[in-house]
This record gives structure tokens, C-alpha cells and sequence, in this order.
């Protein structure tokens, strides 16, 4: 026999926090914590820039125009909406504000950079770097914790184990899902499973957060309730953030809204007209 060498025996350790007193639900996150609500204009940088954008797609011998036009400007820390009809353009137009699709014509400026003119590998670290995606699907892997979903990008952008642990926790911390951070995917309601997916968009530090019809699966009391966890997250993470949607409740917690209609953008609401109208 073939002696085994002697293994060190790994010490166990006492987890460091204290589950007990982390809240369990977004409601107790938010209790106390004054949302701040941005009026009138934003001072800070521009961080998107888009000009004259339109997109064409070629179906077989067709074309189909999903974007004709779109002009817009989106500054560090703006928290807004894209509203408009199923076919409107609205997931056309996230793709080319996150880096993921080319402009037909007109250009998309990301913190100074086209992206139209980007090699398709500097595209891809803008993508990691700068921007962040929630999707209506929520998209965690199922045979991971929420932890493990949150720290994945991380692990891939090669982030040390230890400094991925504590901004994992920290984010999950965030919203409000502490006590849940062992939990699989299918052991969280789809409010949590969109937390999750929220605290793994802001891992590497992102300045865009894109989300795509993020509480279309939600009822309506856990919709508004991750809208204002957006806005938590702005204020918090100092991100822009935009926020793709059909549902009107998006006035509540928007600076302002663009409603795209037919591939245009039909106007803009701010958050004062759209109380006016209430
Ligand atoms: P929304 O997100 O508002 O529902 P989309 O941006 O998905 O709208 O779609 C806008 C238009 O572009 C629609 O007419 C849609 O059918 C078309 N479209 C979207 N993606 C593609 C694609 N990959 N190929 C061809 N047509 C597309
Ligand atoms: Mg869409």
C-alpha cells in the first residue's frame, strides 16, 4: 500500500454574519430609506448619447424599420423609461444603447465612445465593463445560489474569490435578499429571482443598468416595488439606469419617459407632467 501523503485539513469556520437580522422582503429594505426624486435638469455628465439612430432589419427580401430617428442624451444618475407598444423598438433600441447591435445610420455615443466604429472585441469589454442587464426572464442559472448567480460575471471577469464573496453579499445586501443568498432560483417568488438578477447586473460596477420589461411577469404590488428599488440603486450606486416597459406604472419612479411609437419617439414625459396629469 502506497501511503497518502498528509492533507491539511481545512478549519471550519463560523459564517461572519448574522442572517437573523437582514430583512427578508423589499418592503423592510425600503422602509425609512427616502427615495430621492430627480427634478428639473441633471447636471451630470452625459453617459449616452444617441443621434439620428435607426435600425433596419432584412428579413428574406424585406426590410423592417424598427427605429427611424432617435435623438436622445442620458446622464449619470437619469433614471428613465422607454415606453411603448409590443414592436415599438423598444428592446432594438436597449441593444444598440448596451453595445449588444450596430446603428443602420446615426450614431451611439457610450461615454465618448461609438459604438458603431468599435472593434467587435472593445465592444465586447464595454459591454462588461460599463453596462449592466436585467432582463423579463430574469436569466439566473438554475443550479446556482443566488450568491453563486450574483458572483459568476465576476468570477469570469477574474475577480479574487474573497473580493467577489464580499460584493456579492454586498449587493444582495442591497436588495434586501441576505437572508435568501443560499437560496436556488426555484426556492425564490419571481420578485426575488428579479432582485437576484438586479444585485447581478451592478456587480462589476457598471454606469448603464439596462433593463427589458424587468416586472412584466410580476404582479403589480412587486412591480412597483422593483421600480423603486431602481431608484434605490441610483441613488445608491450613483448608475443610470433605463428601464424598457409596456406598463404605466414606470411615471411613478421615472425622471422621465420616452414613448416610442412606430420606431419614433413621440414625446417625452417628465415625472411633473406625468403627476400633473394624475
Ligand atoms: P419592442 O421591444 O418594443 O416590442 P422590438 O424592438 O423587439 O420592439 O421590435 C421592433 C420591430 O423590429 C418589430 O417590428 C419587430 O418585429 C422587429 N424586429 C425586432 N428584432 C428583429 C430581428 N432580429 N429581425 C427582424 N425584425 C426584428
Ligand atoms: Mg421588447
Amino acid at each position: 500500500m502506497v501511503a497518502l501523503p498528509s492533507l491539511p485539513i481545512p478549519l471550519l469556520r463560523r459564517q461572519k454574519h448574522d442572517p437573523q437580522d437582514a430583512p427578508t422582503s423589499l418592503a423592510d429594505v425600503l422602509a425609512g430609506v427616502a427615495l430621492r426624486r430627480r427634478l428639473g435638469e441633471n447636471p451630470n455628465p452625459v453617459i449616452v448619447s444617441c443621434q439620428g439612430v435607426e435600425r433596419v432589419y432584412k428579413v428574406g427580401g424585406d426590410e423592417v424599420r424598427a427605429l427611424k430617428g432617435i435623438d436622445l442624451e442620458l446622464r449619470r444618475g437619469d433614471l428613465v423609461g422607454l415606453m411603448g407598444r409590443s414592436g415599438s423598438g423598444k428592446t432594438t433600441l436597449l441593444n444598440l444603447i448596451g453595445g449588444l447591435d450596430r446603428p443602420t445610420a446615426g450614431k451611439v455615443i457610450i461615454e465618448g465612445q461609438s459604438v458603431g466604429e468599435l472593434s467587435d472585441a472593445a465592444a465586447t469589454e464595454l459591454r462588461r465593463h460599463k453596462i449592466g442587464y436585467c432582463f423579463q426572464s430574469f436569466a439566473l442559472l438554475p443550479v446556482l445560489s443566488a450568491l453563486e448567480n450574483v458572483e459568476l460575471p465576476m468570477h469570469i471577469a477574474g475577480m479574487s474569490p474573497r473580493e467577489r464573496r464580499r460584493r456579492a453579499v454586498e449587493l444582495l445586501d442591497l436588495v434586501g435578499l441576505r437572508r435568501r443568498m443560499h437560496h436556488r432560483p426555484f426556492e425564490l417568488s419571481g420578485g426575488e429571482q428579479q432582485r437576484t438578477a438586479i444585485a447581478r447586473a451592478l456587480c462589476n460596477r457598471p454606469s448603464l443598468i439596462l433593463a427589458d420589461e424587468p416586472i412584466a411577469e410580476l404582479d403589480s404590488v412587486t412591480g412597483l416595488q422593483i421600480l423603486k428599488l431602481f431608484m434605490h440603486i441610483r441613488d445608491v450606486e450613483d448608475v443610470t439606469i433605463v428601464i424598457a416597459t409596456h406598463d404605466p406604472t414606470i411615471h411613478e419612479v421615472a425622471d422621465r419617459t420616452y414613448h416610442i411609437v412606430d420606431g419614433r419617439i413621440a414625446r417625452v414625459e417628465t415625472y411633473e407632467d406625468a403627476m400633473v396629469q394624475v
